[in-house]
């Protein structure tokens, strides 16, 4: 395993973030974190990346446990695990020309002295599609297409082991987030790092992520295969995102019901007893406001939920409540 986490909590004084979290990744393995704003999914890559201390619960990163670690202790890890964020621009130092902040982690690691690091960092651009011309300029000069490559580009030129991409699409027009989303595919194929992919849509994982894990209030209600997550999702609140997402297939657009969900997310600094999802599930009974679900697989098949239908072996439809 390359990520295993175990019952993370992370609270922010009276708001429950992350309140009880496990997920494992393995070598190579891409998995899409998915959930709505406020489900505490950023928080989950924040702790993995140590930028935030865990409130209780433990992070193993290839084998080490980083949950206590100190940022002495941290620093030979971090040329281990690298982050994209979301916004390119907020996230690359102005002051620096191309060629500099892609190298940056090379000197600081002192992976090699500054001739080799101008090769690798040449060699890093060809790979995420940038022409060698942009070196000399400064993340000002760049589309925001060009800059998330360069993020791309600084994030991997360590060949990092893990890569925690967080939303890196979704601040890009619609037109370049493809290209960047085949831009990744093909460079986790070709590198072969493993990758927690966080974000808010699930149709920017379809092709993507192996696995999936949907997180609601600080909890996962459901994770599996991309395949099955998408084919036969078990939790309500799967089933409604799914119903939301558009896809490509006019068949499948117009088979498909769609779901609307009451309400907004509730707070996090007092999630509804029960099952969380309760208050807008349009599934609930008397034994969801009381009880919470524990995540079950009823037939083993490693595709997990959180729901007392589930657990019941009954196969939830928020599409046609009773
Ligand atoms: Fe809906 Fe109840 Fe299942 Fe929660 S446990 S998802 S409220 S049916
Ligand atoms: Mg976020």
């Amino acid at each position: 395993m390359i990520l295993r986490i175990d019952n993370l909590v992370k609270h922010y004084g009276p708001v429950r973030a992350v309140d009880g979290l496990s997920l494992e990744i393995g070598q190579g393995e891409v998995l899409g974190l998915v959930g709505e704003s406020g489900s505490g999914k950023s928080t989950v890559g924040k702790c993995v990346l140590r930028l935030t201390e865990p409130t209780s619960g433990s992070i193993e990163l290839n084998g080490t446990d980083i949950t206590h670690l100190s940022r002495r202790a941290m620093r030979p890890l971090r040329r281990d695990v690298h982050m994209v964020f979301q916004d390119p621009f907020s996230s690359l130092n102005p002051r620096f020309s191309i060629e500099q902040i892609v190298g940056e982690p090379l000197l600081r690691h002192k992976v090699c002295d500054r001739r080799e690091t101008a090769g690798r960092v040449a060699a890093m651009l060809e790979k995420v599609g940038l022409r060698q011309e942009m070196r000399k300029r400064y993340p000002h000069e760049l589309s925001g297409g060009q800059r998330q490559r360069v993020g791309l580009a600084r994030a991997l030129i360590l060949e990092p082991k893990l890569v925690v991409a967080d939303e890196p699409v979704s601040a890009l027009d619609v037109s370049v987030q493809a290209s960047v989303l085949n831009l990744i595919t093909d460079l986790q194929r070709d590198m072969g790092f493993s990758c927690l992919f966080i974000t808010h849509d699930l149709s920017v994982v379809e092709f993507l992520a192996d696995r999936i894990a949907v997180m609601y209030l600080g909890r996962i209600v459901e994770s599996g295969p991309t395949a099955e997550i998408f084919a036969q999702p078990r939790h309500p609140y799967t089933q409604a995102l799914l119903s939301a997402a558009p896809v490509a297939d006019p068949v499948r657009q117009r088979e498909r019901r769609r779901i609307v969900l009451g309400g907004d997310v509730p707070s996090p600094v007092d999630p509804p007893a029960g099952c969380r999802f309760h208050t807008r599930c349009p599934l609930a009974y008397d034994e969801c406001r009381s009880t919470e679900p524990a995540l079950t697989d009823p037939r083993g098949a490693g595709h997990p939920a959180a729901c007392h239908l589930v657990t019941a072996d009954r196969v939830p439809d928020a599409a046609a409540p009773l």
